[in-house]
């Protein structure tokens, strides 16, 4: 019998009463499991086994395939549900890690990463856009795409008022050292947004989701680590462009 903690990040009905759950689990990364009877209506395991449920799983395994054997809910984000830029938000969230969190890569900071953002999102403390920003970069940085933020690249400056991102690259140059001829692609910004990357690719989770920035430079932020996470992980996802839909009807 193997026991793990997980979070359920994405369901599929098979047949009538059974389901696969795709889960994240700090030790094994994400697995999916053969929940049977979960979709059944009074079924033992169908809260414990549901979208966004955080629960303790006792499976078997076959080969390679796990199936769930009872499960204990620890804690179910039912207040993800509350509006639809909670859904959107977490959906958008659990297919990135679906995609770049394979089977075996177990990492206790991407799983208390979710559980934090989780939290504070199905609470409301803190808002949707800053949410996304520490998910998108501090991810990115978890599973190996740290940025080089440290200075400019060339002269090594640590607090230029104005400055100039990459995305692509992964760096930074300041106002004397960037030149047009450097590369396209740089975004200018400015200081407090600097000290945010800064702060959200190196804080103690204790403090990750503890800054201030303005409303404009939060949308800055936002826009940067989604390009940086879209940058690196080539690739686009179906439920942000859904999110940014649903972000409109809240502005
Ligand atoms: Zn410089």
């Amino acid at each position: 019998m193997i026991i793990q903690e997980g979070i359920v990040l994405r369901e599929r009905l098979v047949g009538e009463h059974d389901k696969f759950i795709d889960v994240l689990t700090k030790n094994s990364g994400i697995i999916e499991i053969t929940a049977k009877g979960a979709g059944k209506i009074g079924g033992k395991s169908r809260s414990s086994a549901q979208l966004f449920a955080y629960s303790k799983f006792c499976m078997n395994k076959k080969g390679n395939r796990y199936y769930l054997n009872s499960a204990e809910p620890i804690h179910i984000f039912y207040g993800l549900r509350d509006s639809l830029q909670k859904i959107a938000l977490a959906s958008y969230f659990s297919e990135v890690l679906t995609y770049c969190i394979d089977e075996d890569c177990g990492s206790e900071d991407v799983m208390r990463l979710v559980l934090n953002t989780f939290h504070y999102l199905e609470s409301g403390k803190r808002e949707p856009e800053m949410l996304k920003a520490i998910f998108e970069l501090r991810l990115m940085a978890e599973i190996g795409f740290m940025p080089d933020i440290v200075g400019c690249r060339m002269c090594g400056v640590y607090e230029p008022e104005t400055l100039y991102f990459s995305e692509k690259s992964s760096c930074f140059y300041c106002e004397d050292c960037f030149s047009d001829a450097v590369d396209k692609g740089y975004t200018k910004i400015k200081l407090p947004v600097l000290s945010a990357l800064r702060h959200i690719v190196l804080a103690d989770f204790n403090r990750l989701f503890n800054f201030r920035i303005s409303d404009s430079a939060m949308l800055t932020l936002s826009a940067i680590t989604e390009n940086y996470l879209i940058e690196h992980l080539e690739r686009r996802f179906q439920t942000l462009n859904y999110y940014k839909d649903i972000r409109k009807i809240y502005e």
